[in-house]
C-alpha cells in the first residue's frame, strides 16, 4: 500500500510530537507510530494513586533562553516558575551543586572559605562558569587544593557511577554542564525561562498530538516491510536499530529507577538530592516539589546507572566519543533522502529539552523550504 502523501514519524517523544504538529499545522498528513503504550518517550509522567505526579524517565525541569521554543510549548501548556536547585550530600554537609560561592562557605571553615573566595574572585569574573577539567589548571596553592577538593567530593565519583568512566575519559561538554560557578546564585540553571508544565509534560505532548491531521498509533513498532511508501519519514528512535544493527550496536548509559513511597509529608529538603561521594545511586528524586502536590505521602526514587542492554533497559544517555561518533556517522551515509533522524538518540546527541525543541523546528524549516 502506497501512502506517498503521508509523513511517518518515528516515536512521539518530544522530538517526534514537535515535527508532528509544525506538519499538521501546515496541512500535512502525519502518521506517528510509538512502540511504547504511552506518548511522550522520556518526559512521560504520570499521577499516581496518592495524587503525585511523577517523572517516569528521571526528572525533567524544563529550562530555555530561545523565545522561539518558549512561545511553540506554551501553546499546549501552561508551566509553573519552578527554578530547579540541586543540594548534594558532600562529607556529610548538604550544600549546593554546581559547587559555587555558598558551597565554599558550607564546606570549609570561615577564614579558609573566605581566602578561597577572595582569591576567586581575583580571578575569575563574577557569575562566571569553568568547567571542572579547566578549573584544575590552578597554580596558586590553595585554588590547587579547592580544584583538587571539587573534583573528588563532586565529579569523580558522581561521574564514574554514571558514566563507568572517570571524568578525563568522557568528552568534556558532559561535566562542563555542571560546571564550577563563581557566583551566589543557587540555582541549576540560568536561563531565562524555566518551569514544569503544570497539568504535566504527557499532557502537553497529548495536546501537541491532538491534530485533525495527526495519527497516533501506539504499541507500533517500525520495520521498512511494514511501513514502506511514505512521503517520507522522520526518525526519533535510534539509528542503529533503523538499520538493524548492521555494522554494531550504539552504546548507551541507561538508569534505574527504584521507587519508594513513605508515610510522611517529605523525605528530603529538596527535589533533587545528589550523593556524589557515596552509595551506588547518584541522587534522589522527590516528586511532590515539582508541582507542588499536596499528600501525606511522599514518592521517591534512587537513580542507578547502568549500561544500556538492548531488550533489558531504556536508553537513556548516549555515549559521545570519537569512536562511537564514526559508528554513528556510517549509519549516518546510508540514509535515504526522505528519511531524517532527530532527537537525543536519533542524532546520538545529549539534548536538554529545550535543545530537542530547537532541533525538530529548525528541521522542520530546513525541509519545508528545501521543498519551496
Ligand atoms: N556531575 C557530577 N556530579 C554531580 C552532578 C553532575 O559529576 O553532582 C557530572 C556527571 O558526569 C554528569 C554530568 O555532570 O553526567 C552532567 O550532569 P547533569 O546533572 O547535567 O546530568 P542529567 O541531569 O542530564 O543526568
Amino acid at each position: 500500500m502506497m501512502f506517498n502523501n503521508i509523513t511517518l514519524i518515528i516515536g512521539a517523544g518530544l522530538s517526534g510530537s514537535v515535527i508532528a504538529r509544525l506538519l499538521a499545522e501546515r496541512g500535512e498528513k502525519v502518521t506517528v507510530i510509538e512502540q511504547k503504550n504511552h506518548i511522550a518517550g522520556n518526559i512521560y509522567d504520570y499521577i499516581d494513586e496518592n495524587g503525585i505526579c511523577i517523572h517516569k524517565y528521571g526528572s525533567h525541569i524544563f529550562h530555555t533562553n530561545n523565545e522561539i521554543v518558549w512561545r511553540f510549548l506554551n501553546k499546549f501548556a501552561d508551566f509553573n516558575t519552578y527554578m530547579h536547585k540541586v543540594v548534594a550530600i558532600i562529607d556529610g554537609i548538604e550544600t549546593t551543586i554546581p559547587f559555587n560561592l555558598n558551597t565554599i562557605h558550607d564546606v570549609f571553615p570561615k577564614s579558609l572559605a573566605d581566602r578561597l573566595e577572595q582569591k576567586l574572585l581575583d580571578k575569575f569574573e563574577y557569575n562566571s562558569k569553568v568547567p571542572i577539567l579547566e578549573f584544575q589548571k590552578q597554580d596558586d596553592k590553595d585554588l590547587k587544593f579547592l580544584a583538587q577538593y571539587i573534583y573528588e567530593k563532586v565529579f569523580l565519583n558522581y561521574t564514574t557511577k554514571q558514566w563507568g568512566q572517570s571524568p578525563e575519559n568522557i568528552d568534556g561538554y558532559v561535566t562542563a554542564r555542571v560546571p564550577v560557578y563563581i557566583s551566589k546564585d543557587n540555582r541549576y540553571f540560568q536561563d531565562k525561562y524555566q518551569g514544569i508544565p503544570q497539568k504535566g509534560y504527557t499532557k502537553m505532548i497529548e495536546n501537541m498530538l491532538k491534530h485533525p491531521n495527526i495519527e497516533l498509533k501506539l504499541n507500533t513498532k517500525y520495520s521498512s516491510e511494514e511501513f514502506s511508501g511514505y512521503k517520507r519519514i522522520f526518525c526519533t528512535g535510534s539509528i542503529d536499530e533503523f538499520f538493524n544493527y548492521k555494522y554494531g550496536e550504539l552504546p548507551y548509559r541507561s538508569v534505574e529507577f527504584r521507587f519508594e513511597t513513605f508515610n510522611r509529608e517529605f523525605y528530603q529538603s529538596n527535589a533533587v538530592v545528589n550523593y556524589p561521594c557515596n552509595y551506588d545511586f547518584t541522587r534522589i528524586h522527590e516528586y511532590k516539589y515539582y508541582l507542588n502536590d499536596k499528600s501525606n505521602k511522599t514518592v521517591i526514587a534512587k537513580e542507578y546507572p547502568s549500561a544500556f542492554v538492548k531488550g533489558i533497559n531504556e536508553r537513556y544517555y548516549p555515549i559521545v566519543n570519537e569512536q562511537n561518533n564514526e559508528l554513528y556517522k556510517k549509519y549516518k551515509n546510508e540514509v535515504p533522502k526522505n528519511v531524517h533522524f532527530l532527537g537525543r538518540l536519533g542524532d546520538y546527541r545529549y539534548y536538554d529539552m529545550d535543545k530537542a525543541a530547537e532541533r525538530a523546528i529548525n528541521l522542520f524549516e530546513e525541509i519545508i523550504n528545501a521543498k519551496s
